[in-house]
């Protein structure tokens, strides 16, 4: 549904939305039980502000998204910060190498709730073709992942494609200020869930408490 402000000259301060259909069912739905929370995952579902994390090809992929011909504006995900304080959806795209984890942790860390996280490629997902000593496995073993992407680079339409089905997830959240950061850090693969792998150890010491 389209929503537009006054035109040019127009003080009112009222705001018109494009289609009449649209705002009787939406005007339907609020007075509805429930319609709190389907007006929050609304206005949550049109304004995902994305924090690219990228350290190789695949955020050139990413370029290629927010670029003109894909465009990410029109899904209401254009407002790409690096400021983890104003985002809520990571997009992590490229090889995590052990060093920088800690760096990728602490700024999920600094996201505000809600958030969401995309893994983009084979490398953020699994380590990619670099199974070596020095390359993280996986985000999801130190940050909780909500949608992969897979491919080596996928293609800028297939991480659209993960943003669009993120949306209809939070379209249908049925308790929108439920904080799940403790399910979250449950979810963690290799920390929590199957105990501490190797590479886990180095970075959160022996206990998975942190060093
Ligand atoms: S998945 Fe492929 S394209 Fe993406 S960062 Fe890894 S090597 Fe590069």
């Amino acid at each position: 549904m389209g929503v537009s402000a006054n035109p040019p000259g127009d003080p009112s301060g009222k705001v018109a939305v494009a289609k009449l259909e649209d705002a009787a069912r939406l005007a339907r739905e609020l007075k509805a039980p429930g319609g709190g929370a389907k007006f929050v995952n609304w206005a949550r579902k049109h304004s995902l502000w994305p924090i690219p994390f990228g350290t190789a090809c695949c955020a050139i992929e990413f370029m290629g998204m927010v670029g003109s011909s894909l465009d990410i504006s029109r899904f209401g995900a254009e407002f790409v910060r690096f400021t983890p304080r104003q985002c809520d959806l990571m997009i992590v795209a490229g090889t995590i190498v052990n060093k920088m984890a800690p760096v990728l942790k602490k700024i999920y860390d600094q996201m505000a709730e809600p958030k969401w996280v995309i893994s983009m490629g084979a490398c953020a997902s699994s380590g990619g073709m670099f199974n070596t000593y020095s390359v993280l496995q996986g985000i999801d073993r130190i940050i909780p992942v909500d949608y992969y992407v897979p491919g080596c680079p996928p293609r800028p339409e297939a991480v659209l494609y993960a943003i669009i089905e993120l949306q209809k997830r939070i379209s249908e959240d049925p308790d929108p200020l439920k904080s799940r950061e403790a399910m979250r850090e449950k979810w963690i693969r290799g920390i929590k869930g199957r105990g501490l792998t190797p590479k886990a150890k180095l970075l959160l010491g022996k206990d998975g408490q942190g060093k």
